[in-house]
């Protein structure tokens, strides 16, 4: 069966797509289709090799994204329908306690997933209209979900419980179930490829650092811990999103300002974290605004980067010693402000950060702590997308 996989990473507004060899990990195509089913701003950016596509208009739903996208495609000489796919890898991003290996879609699995929203009501709906409309749009094509959930299905229950009562959290599904999974496997396996050992044998902490954040402690391959929780929302501080709040700060806040459910559900999504102390969610508007003096911009850097030594500390204790530390994503593989502020003066416990080496970029994978440091540090660029089409691919031909 043909190794060509489209993956789809669907969100609430946008879809992320594109369509590679598994095996070779060769790109033909990527694109972005933006703010559908926004009265202003809707945008598709689709590339194909040194072909570039822009498309401005309104995008009413996430089908009519996807249908000019296939068109442009069809522009680039790629026909979708006739090219040869072997399978559509999705994204899926909560698979609860029925999913978390990759699944062959079918009805009865893409009415759970549904189902499943009642646990990201933000995400899973999303995923299921990016499913139900590829499966319209390339009829007869394995679909596979791929769940952000997954790597960290392993973690010890006194990790993913939350302490609250039991009966309750049985009922309604509340653990801790951590997402990036897919991401935080994909690196962690990329540095012990680097150091030319096997995962069994490492102990590593990951930071996945993008506009969405969440760091990891894995123990020889196996996932023990993660900052986020029964939703994305627990953790590390991210663009829009707070990461760890007081529980006690939602109920008060839906009192004192008399917001509703909902409300308070976009607040703690949409325009919390950077984006709520600083007024930019985007890390290099930040930067910007931090060079300009802007005092508040500085407070919320300040934040973020004590929220991820708070964590950095939390894991090296429950992992006891620590071979690699990983940054990845957009923040964690472009600034290296943050990584030489998230590990300094630490040379005590033998983590470093060689300067020269965090400032200097370079494709790939690579180290930026000196070669003596007992600790190694490595930058590792994340391929969420390579590594659904594995897992897609993988499913298919078995
Ligand atoms: P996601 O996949 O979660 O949307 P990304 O992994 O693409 O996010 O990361 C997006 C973030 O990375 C943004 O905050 C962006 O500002 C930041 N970023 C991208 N490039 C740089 C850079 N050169 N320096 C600092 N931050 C960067």
């Amino acid at each position: 069966m043909s190794d060509l996989v489209l993956v789809l990473n669907s969100g609430s507004s946008s879809i992320k797509y594109q369509l590679l060899h598994a095996v070779s990990g060769d790109v033909l195509a990527s694109g972005l289709v933006e703010k559908i089913g926004e009265t202003h701003g809707g945008r598709i950016v689709h590339e194909a090799g040194p072909a570039k596509l822009e498309y401005d208009g309104a995008i009413p739903d996430h089908k009519a994204g996807l249908l000019r996208a296939v068109e442009m495609f069809r522009q680039t000489g790629l026909d979708l329908t006739s090219i040869g796919i072997g399978a559509v890898g999705h994204r899926v991003v909560h698979g609860g306690e029925v999913f978390w290996e990759p699944t062959m879609i079918t009805d009865e699995v893409l009415q759970t997933i549904d189902k499943l929203s009642v646990l990201a009501p933000l995400h899973n709906p999303a995923n299921v209209v990016g499913i139900e409309s590829t499966r319209e749009l390339l009829p007869g094509i394995p679909e596979v979900a791929v769940f952000d959930t997954a790597f960290f299905h392993t973690m010890p229950a006194a990790a993913k419980t939350y302490a609250i009562d039991a009966k309750l959290a049985a009922a309604h599904g509340i653990r801790k179930y951590g997402f990036h999974g897919t991401s935080h496997q994909y690196v962690s396996e990329k540095a012990a490829q680097y150091l030319g050992r096997p995962t069994e044998e490492l102990n590593q902490i990951v930071f996945h650092l993008g506009n969405g954040a969440s760091a990891s402690s894995i123990q020889g391959g196996i996932a023990i811990d993660t900052t986020m929780g029964m939703t994305p929302l627990e953790g590390l501080v991210m663009g829009t999103r707070p990461g760890d709040l007081d529980p006690g700060v939602t109920p008060y806040l839906m009192r004192a300002s008399e917001l509703d459910v909902s409300q308070v559900e976009q607040l703690l999504n949409r325009s919390s974290g950077l984006k709520g102390m600083s007024g930019v969610n985007d890390f290099r508007e930040l930067q910007q605004l931090i060079d300009g003096g802007d005092a508040q911009a500085k407070l919320a850097y300040d934040v973020y980067i004590h929220r991820l030594r708070r964590y950095l500390g939390a894991y090296l204790v429950e992992l006891g010693t620590v071979d690699t530390i990983i940054f990845t994503a957009g923040v964690g593989e472009n600034s290296p402000a943050v990584r030489a502020d998230a590990l300094a003066g630490l040379r005590n416990l033998g983590i470093e950060i060689d300067p020269a080496r965090n400032e200097t970029r370079t494709p790939g994978v690579r180290r930026i702590s000196p070669d003596s440091a007992p600790v190694t540090v490595l930058v590792v660029p994340t391929n969420e997308e390579l590594a659904i089409a594995r897992a897609a691919h993988k499913l298919a031909t078995t």
